[in-house]
C-alpha cells in the first residue's frame, strides 16, 4: 500500500510499504478514507521529537473503512464508518478510568523508555515516534488501530468525511483547550496561535461562553479566519503582543489565555534568542518558549494558561517568575480525545460548530503527500489543513443532511416504481433504481433526480396521445423514458477539487 513515510529530518517521502495486519484481538484494519496533516506532525518532520526512525509510517488524524476486525472486537464490524482519535487507549486502566486517555497505562509499548523522559509513560499513538509506541500512521491506504474496540468512533448516517474527520485530534484538542480556561460568561480569552487548533480554540471558547477572545498571529490568511470566527486579532509582528493585548483590554488582561502554538514559536523573540535559536537548529531542534512566555505574561494575575501546544524538551526556559508572582494556573496536557467526541459530534449535528471552515487543502493522491507538508510547514498558498483522500473518495460521501438524502431516495424510487408512467423498460428500470439506492453521493443523486425527471417530463410530454407505455415496450419499440441521462463518474463526483 501507499504511506507518507518519515526519512529523516525534513525528509518525507510515499512510500510503498507492507499492509498493517491484525496483531491483537482487539484490533481492527481501518481502510483510511480521510487523514490529514497536523502541526504536531510538523514537529517530527522538524526533528524535534526523538526516536523517529526512518521508515516510520506518519499520521495520527485519520478515519475509514472498517476491513477487518480482531477476534475479540466485538464491537465493531466490517463496513463501520470510524474516526479514529489519535491517542490510543484501552478504556480499562486507572488513567483511563478517571477519562485520562492520552495517559492511558497500557496503550505505549514503549512506555519504559517514555518514562525515563517524563517520568511516566503515556498513552501510545498512532504515527508519533518510538516514545508513543512505535505505532504505524494513518497517512495511509490502510492502517492498524490497537484497542479499536474502545477506541474508533462510529460516524453517524449522512456527516461527511470533512464534517467529521477533525474529532479525531484537533477539534477536541481546541475544545479541551478552552474547557481547561474554566470560562464564565463574558470573559475574555486570549488564543496565540491560530493554526488549526488555535482556530478550534476560538470557536470552543465561544461555544462555552467568551464574550471575546483576542487572537494573536501573523499569518494573513489565518489571521483572517480567526477574524470571520469572531475574535479580535493581534499580529504579533506589529510590535510587544503584551502592549497590544492590555491596550485591547483596557490594561487589565485577559481571563485565560490559550497557547495553541508549541514548541516552534517565532517572530515575537528577542535578536539574542533568534540569534541562539539560529544556531541550535543548525545541529538540533531545540523547543522555543517565546509564544509560551507572551502567553504567561498577558494573562491577568489569578488567571488560567492553557497549553495545548506541544513540548517536548526538559528544560523549556519559561517565564517562571511571572507565573509565580502572578499566581496563575497553567493546565495542559495531550487531549484526552475519546472523552469530547460525542460531545463535539453534537455540536456538529447542532450546526454549532463547522469543521470544515479551516481546510484549505484537498488531494486525492497520497503522492501529493510530501509537497503538502512543506506548504503546510511554510504557511504558503494560504495553508491552514491539508486533508488527504488516500482512496480518492471526497467529503461529498454521505454528505448533506440525511432527511434530503432520504426524501431524494424515496422520490427516486417512487419514479422507477411507475415505469407504465415515463415508459421505461423493465431492465433499464431496475439497473436505475439500483444505481440509486447504492449511490451514497447526495449531489449525484440530486443531479440524477433532477435531470431523470426533466427526460420524464419532456418524454410525457412527447408521448402524450401515442401508445401506452406498456404496449409500446411490449412491442420492443422504444419510446424514450427517463434513462440514467448523464454519467457521473463515481470517482470524478467524488474526487475534491485541489485547493479551495
Ligand atoms: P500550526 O503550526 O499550523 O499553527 C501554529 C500557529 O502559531 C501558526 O499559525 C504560527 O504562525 C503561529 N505562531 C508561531 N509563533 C507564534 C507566536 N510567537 N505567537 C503567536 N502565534 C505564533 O499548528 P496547529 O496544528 O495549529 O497546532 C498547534 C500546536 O498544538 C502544535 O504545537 C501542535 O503540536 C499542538 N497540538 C497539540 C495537541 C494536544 O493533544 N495537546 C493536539 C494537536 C496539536
Ligand atoms: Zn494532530
Ligand atoms: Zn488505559
Amino acid at each position: 500500500m501507499k504511506a507518507l513515510v518519515y526519512h529523516g529530518r525534513g525528509d518525507i517521502r510515499c512510500d510503498t510499504v507492507p499492509d498493517p495486519k491484525i496483531e491483537d484481538g482487539r484490533d481492527a484494519i481501518i481502510k483510511v478514507t480521510a487523514c490529514a496533516i497536523c502541526g504536531s506532525d510538523l514537529h517530527l518532520m522538524g526533528g524535534f521529537v526523538p526516536e523517529m526512525k526512518s521508515g516510520d509510517v506518519l499520521g495520527h488524524e485519520c478515519m475509514g473503512e472498517v476491513v477487518e476486525v480482531g477476534r475479540e472486537n466485538k464491537r465493531l464490524k466490517v463496513g463501520d464508518r470510524v474516526v479514529i482519535p489519535f491517542c490510543l487507549a484501552c478504556g480499562e486502566c486507572r488513567m483511563c478510568k478517571m477519562e485520562l486517555y492520552s495517559c492511558c497505562e497500557r496503550s505505549n509499548r514503549n512506555a519504559k523508555d517514555q518514562a525515563k523522559a517524563l517520568g511516566y509513560g503515556v498513552a501510545g499513538a498512532l504515527g508519533y515516534s518510538h516514545l508513543t509506541g512505535g505505532y504505524a500512521g494513518g497517512q495511509a491506504e490502510y492502517v492498524r488501530i490497537p484497542f479499536a474496540d474502545f477506541g474508533a468512533f462510529i460516524v453517524p448516517e449522512g456527516y461527511s468525511d470533512e464534517q467529521v474527520l477533525f474529532l479525531s485530534d484537533i477539534f477536541p484538542t481546541g475544545y479541551m483547550a478552552a474547557e481547561n480556561c474554566d470560562i464564565k460568561k463574558g470573559q475574555t480569552i486570549a488564543v496565540f496561535g491560530c493554526g488549526p487548533v488555535g482556530l478550534f480554540a476560538i470557536m470552543s471558547a465561544f461555544v462555552l461562553g467568551a464574550g471575546r477572545v483576542i487572537a494573536i498571529d501573523s499569518v494573513p490568511e489565518r489571521m483572517a479566519l480567526a477574524r470571520k470566527l469572531g475574535a479580535e486579532v493581534i499580529d504579533f509582528k506589529d510590535g510587544s503582543v503584551h502592549d497590544q493585548v492590555l491596550a485591547l483590554t483596557q490594561g487589565e488582561g485577559p481571563d485565560a489565555v490559550i497557547e495553541a502554538v508549541g514548541m516552534e514559536s517565532t517572530g515575537s523573540e528577542t535578536t539574542m534568542q533568534r540569534v541562539a535559536s539560529a544556531v541550535h537548529s543548525a545541529v538540533s531542534a531545540s523547543d522555543r518558549p517565546y509564544a509560551l512566555n507572551d502567553a504567561i505574561l498577558c494573562c491577568r494575575p489569578g488567571g488560567i494558561v492553557s497549553v495545548p501546544g506541544v513540548y517536548i524538551g526538559a528544560s523549556v526556559p519559561t517565564a517562571m517568575g511571572s507565573f509565580m508572582n502572578k499566581g496563575l494556573t497553567m493546565k495542559t496536557g495531550q487531549t484526552h480525545v475519546h472523552k469530547y467526541m460525542d460531545l463535539l459530534m453534537r455540536l456538529i449535528e447542532e450546526g454549532k460548530v463547522d469543521p470544515t471552515v479551516i481546510i484549505s487543502h484537498r488531494t486525492a493522491d497520497l503522492g501529493d503527500g510530501p509537497d503538502l507538508y512543506k506548504t503546510f510547514r511554510a504557511k504558503e498558498d494560504g495553508c491552514v489543513k491539508v486533508v488527504l483522500f488516500p482512496h480518492g473518495t471526497s467529503a461529498a460521501k454521505s454528505a448533506g443532511p440525511r432527511r434530503a438524502r432520504q426524501a431524494a431516495c424515496l422520490t427516486g424510487i417512487m419514479l422507477h416504481t411507475r415505469p407504465e408512467r415515463y415508459r421505461i423498460s423493465g431492465r433499464r428500470q431496475l439497473g436505475s433504481l439500483l444505481y440509486w439506492c447504492g449511490s451514497t453521493n447526495y449531489s449525484a443523486q440530486i443531479v440524477l433526480f433532477w435531470a431523470e425527471f426533466r427526460n420524464a417530463r419532456a418524454n410525457q410530454r412527447r408521448c402524450r396521445g401515442s401508445l401506452p407505455a406498456a404496449e409500446g415496450n411490449r412491442h420492443g419499440r422504444q419510446t424514450g423514458g427517463p434513462t440514467r441521462p448523464r454519467q457521473i463518474s463515481r470517482s470524478s463526483a467524488r474526487r475534491p477539487p485541489r485547493g479551495v
